[in-house]
């Protein structure tokens, strides 16, 4: 049995000292593979469009329990401005610093430490465990979990649970599981007017006065009261741009761009054909780009939360509560599969920041939370 104290934050060193600004992966997953292999996983890649995706799996049988996440890190931002090196993985008063030791270096560590004392412990575990990793999950998104749950898709392969370990904790360690997550819906919309002199403007049709009645009556707009999961449906104007440079022409177009963030309590659809409608009741005359770039999810209390849950509560006390706040993740891509998902892992106060770090006592602890939850889910 290896000690999952020093194992876990080994295999979190040698993780963050690998400089993998998205897309890039530095060999993050070939060298998990390389651990995964000998426990008996199968090793599958399935890069795509320069990102590199790994699925390993181990065993045929349902269940399957998948841990998910990702290698890719954010960048540094000025080096300098580090306590130390971002990636040189120093251990300071008991914090590992570096770019992605929280996110999400850090549960990658723990759940693949976790999986292999499981292993080591049931070797003829029932049902299966897959590892998921993708090297894009910071940058666009296209050709990372999107591809590989595609792939799993056609060949029927069904996820039954699979826990994304991305840092959820946020005041303390083990407070927050996030069981959903709100749609992204963002729109780029042009109003089409007439371009002309500011001195005659009969001549023209103002495209900055002909939006700003409907602009102003779609951010009163009561879309849903939310339920008991999500907090009520929301819509950003983020952008508003017009004008030809010139103080004395009407332009032809104003362009807008805008986000909502919603709950599964609206539909996509419904969302779309009332904004159309509030355009057109307003006589304008636009051009409207979707970007359909998250739809919500959920996971209602049950077997995976409850087996995770009790896995929190045995090892730091505290009991975890359900929240589907904050922003996108992958869970987006497997949660539609009708896998239970959920995100656990470590505190998020320092990701994408200066001085990102992670507790190494946190750290032991999640890969027991993970292992325990293992246990859980799959033990004979
Ligand atoms: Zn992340």
């Amino acid at each position: 049995m290896t000690n999952p104290t020093n194992d876990s934050i080994e295999l979190l060193v040698d993780l963050v000292q690998r400089d993998s600004v998205t897309p890039e992966d530095c060999g993050c997953q070939a060298l998990i593979a390389s651990r995964l292999e000998p426990l008996g996983f199968t090793i599958e890649w399935m890069n795509s469009g320069g990102v590199t995706n790994l699925w390993a799996r181990r065993g045929t049988a349902s269940p399957l329990m998948v841990f998910a996440g990702h290698t890719d890190v954010v960048p540094t931002g000025d080096a300098n401005q580090w306590s130390s090196p971002p990636f040189s993985a120093e251990i300071i008063d008991g914090y590992l610093c570096g770019r992605g030791a929280a996110d999400m270096k850090g549960g990658v560590a723990a759940f693949i430490t976790a999986v292999e004392r499981f292993v080591a412990q049931n070797d003829q575990h029932p049902g299966s465990i897959a590892v998921l990793l993708t090297s894009d999950e910071e940058g666009p998104a296209i050709h990372g979990t999107k591809v590989v749950i595609e792939k799993l898709t056609n060949r029927d392969e069904k996820i039954d649970y699979c826990i994304v370990g991305e840092p959820s904790s946020t005041t303390k360690f083990g407070d927050i599981i996030r069981n959903g997550r709100r749609g992204s819906l963002g729109a780029h919309i042009s109003v089409h007017g007439t371009q002309g002199h500011v001195a005659y403007p009969h001549l023209a049709d103002n495209p900055i006065h002909r939006a700003m009645p409907a602009l102003s009556e779609l951010t009163e707009v009561a879309w849903d009261k939310g339920d008991e999961h999500f907090p009520p449906t929301t819509l950003q104007i983020s952008n508003f741009n017009a004008g030809t440079g010139a103080t004395n022409v009407i332009p032809a177009i104003a362009s807008i761009e805008l986000n909502l963030r919603y709950s599964p309590a609206i539909s996509i659809e419904h969302i779309q054909s009332s904004i159309e409608s509030l355009f057109k009741r307003h006589n304008l005359n636009v051009t409207i780009e979707w970007k359909d770039s998250a739809r919500p999810f959920i996971t209602q209390q049950g077997t995976l939360c409850e087996a995770l849950q009790s896995a929190i509560e045995k090892h730091t006390g505290s009991s975890a509560s359900l929240d589907t706040g904050g922003g996108t993740s992958d869970g987006r891509f497997i949660a539609p599969t009708g896998a239970q998902v959920v995100e656990f892992g470590p505190i998020n106060k320092t990701i994408h920041q200066i001085d990102e770090r992670i507790s190494c006592r946190d750290i032991e602890t999640l890969s027991s939370i993970y292992e325990a939850t293992l246990v859980t889910l799959l033990e004979r």
